[in-house]
């Protein structure tokens, strides 16, 4: 459980992973809605990397009614609500101090962090300094349009944050694995969406030439079902991590299982 990432440093994780002897260092970047957050839980079930959101950090702080929100986090509510980005500043704080989750054993996958070329320079300062490296940045790609409409259909689990579509089961209330209530994020609505679009296109995108340059980028076409997305950033990694390695994707099409990665 990523307690100390939800929760602050104040809190430990009921479930260190153990130590991977390569374990994988990771950010997914894409823009929101691209199914970062799904791909996430997937890798994290696969590699044991721990997966890091900003966002769900920021909602943990939301809706925890014993957290007496600092100034700085009740105006990055405010932000969050109309799908601009919380200033470098507050996001940097809050990241920092969680530091010691990038010293995870079990490596980490940073989702929606960082968002903009500064976040990336402090996170590349801060990797540095503490002696940690970045083994690839996934980069999701699809058209906007796309990603629009299924930002508009899309219904999170208020207990587990498991993610839904309205187009997949009609209009499910409630979440199959835990049975708890599905809602509409208040940022899915379709003012916040065209903000958070344009805030992608002019903060975010410009990070993929920042990571393409330090020889990180890893495209990642992201159409398609959460398995096949899943079976394309397996064999990416696969072929990052060793270049000789021509497969494709690893998914075996039989048993539907995706082997280990090395
Ligand atoms: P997400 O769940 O990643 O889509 O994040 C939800 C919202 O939290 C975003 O629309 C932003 O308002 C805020 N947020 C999350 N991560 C960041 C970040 N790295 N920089 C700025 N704002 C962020």
């Amino acid at each position: 459980m990523i307690t100390t990432w939800l929760y602050g440093p104040g809190e430990a994780c009921s479930k260190m992973p153990g130590k991977m002897e390569a374990p994988w260092r990771l950010v997914l970047l894409g823009a929101p809605g691209v199914g970062k957050g799904t791909q996430a839980e997937l890798l994290n079930e696969q590699l044991g990397a721990c997966h890091l959101s900003t966002g769900d950090a920021f909602r943990a702080a939301a809706g925890r009614a014993d957290c007496h929100l600092t100034p700085a986090m009740a105006e990055a509510m405010d932000y969050i609500r109309r799908g601009a980005l919380v200033p470098d500043g507050t996001v940097w704080d809050m990241v920092r101090e969680r530091g010691k989750c990038l010293h995870c054993p079990g490596g980490f996958i940073l989702d929606g962090f960082p968002r903009t070329i500064h976040q990336a320079e402090a996170l590349h300062g801060f990797l540095a300094e503490e002696g940690i490296s970045l083994d690839a940045v996934i980069d999701y790609e699809m058209p906007l349009a796309q990603i629009v409409g299924r930002l508009s259909g899309r219904r999170v689990c208020a207990q587990c944050n498991a993610i839904f579509h309205v187009d997949d089961t009609g209009a499910p209330s409630r979440c199959d694995h835990c049975g708890g209530q599905l809602h509409h994020r208040e940022d899915d609505r379709p003012e916040s969406i065209t903000v958070r679009m344009k805030v992608y296109e002019n903060s975010t995108a410009p990070l993929i030439q920042y990571y393409q340059n330090l020889g990180l980028l890893v495209p990642v076409p992201a159409s398609g079902s959460p398995k096949e997305i899943f079976a394309r950033t397996v064999a990416a990694l696969k072929r990052k991590r060793d270049p000789s390695c021509q497969q494709q994707d690893n998914f075996d099409r039989t048993s539907n299982a995706i082997s280990a990665l090395p």
